[in-house]
């Protein structure tokens, strides 16, 4: 261990290396999997980031279904109409008119087609081929597989550019915000979505928490450090959300079923298609999950809408414009 100074001037034991900017770090929640507060740049990480080519391998096999893109079974794909609708009507209110969106890791497309339908110009990226191959052929989205600092899309074309519930798994996102700040109209909006890991649920559950996802986040937000990260990324925070119907509730579901013994997320992972979902359902242990969430679910609901009022809705959203001059 050794003592170094911190961003507020204090001066804190240090063990670690952040593994975002490579400075001083302390440690937070004990591993493994651990993760360390970084001195410098502020942000909350994993303690070492799994290697790159593992990453990239998390989100082409197994991580949306081979047939139709889909991440969960088709019984509890409805509510996304809903909820990308409620996406769409969010930031197109903000935005002074009808142009052209870049949604960042854009799943298989569902919020852009909402806004293709409404008459805007729309464009995916993507690092999963099975998810971009199901958006292409299935909603006629256009999108691009790759990283987004390396895609060369040109520059200044954009009015919208959104990551949601994508910053949080990058090992880099400060360069993703360089490219999307390029990407920018002078007068263009840039959403952000990620879990708030300033909710009680984390700071209670830590690596049990829902917002923990190992080992798919590797950097674990606050309003705080996503807000400090925006401003040095060069943006203005004109708007923020701290509760998201589709991502709010069932997180603090989770969260409390995440309290009994075992993996934790089992009733998510089992609402999943893929092969692990399919094993998962068969066990009792999952109908018992189940079963519980259905009495926890109005709890649950309530629990998240407090979030009104503080800082529980284990999400938070900022709409940024660029800061000009
Ligand atoms: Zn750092």
């Amino acid at each position: 261990m050794s003592s170094t100074p911190t961003i507020s001037g204090t001066i804190q034991s240090t063990c670690c290396i952040c593994p975002v900017c490579g400075q001083a770090a302390t440690p937070r929640i004990p591993g493994p999997p651990s993760t360390v507060l970084c001195m410098s740049c502020g942000l909350e990480a994993l303690g070492s980031f799994p290697p790159s080519k593992d990453r990239e391998s998390f989100y082409q096999e197994n991580y949306y279904s081979e047939e139709t893109g889909a991440r969960f079974l088709k019984l509890f794909e409805w509510p996304f109409v809903l909820f990308r609708w409620l996406r769409f009507r969010a930031i197109s209110r903000r935005s002074a008119r009808c142009g052209a969106i870049v949604d960042v890791g854009c799943g298989r497309g569902d919020l852009l087609e909402t806004f293709k339908t409404h008459g805007w110009e729309v464009l995916g990226t993507q690092l999963s081929r099975t998810a971009a191959r199901a958006a292409k052929e299935r909603r006629g989205i256009e999108v691009v597989c790759g990283e987004l600092p390396q895609l060369g899309l040109p520059r200044g074309r954009y009015d919208v550019v959104t990551f949601f519930h994508v910053l949080e798994h990058l090992a880099a996102p400060q360069a993703y915000l360089a490219a999307a700040r390029e990407l920018l109209k002078d007068d263009g909006l840039l959403v952000v979505e990620v879990p708030d890991c300033s909710s009680p649920g984390f700071r209670i559950l830590g690596a049990r928490s829902f917002c923990f996802d190992y080992p798919h986040h590797l950097i674990f937000f606050t309003h705080n450090s996503l807000g400090s990260l925006l401003k040095r990324a060069g943006f203005e925070i004109v708007g923020t959300s701290r509760f998201a119907i589709e991502y709010s509730p069932y997180t603090t579901l989770q969260n409390l079923l995440n309290i009994l013994p075992g993996e934790p997320g089992r009733l998510y992972r089992a609402l999943m298609g893929n092969v692990e979902g399919q094993s998962l359902r068969r066990s009792p242990w999952t109908w018992l999950h189940a079963a519980l969430g259905l009495t926890l679910a109005l709890p649950a609901l309530f629990i998240s809408l407090l979030a009104l009022a503080l800082p529980v809705g284990n999400t938070v959203r900022f709409y940024c414009r660029k800061k000009l001059g």
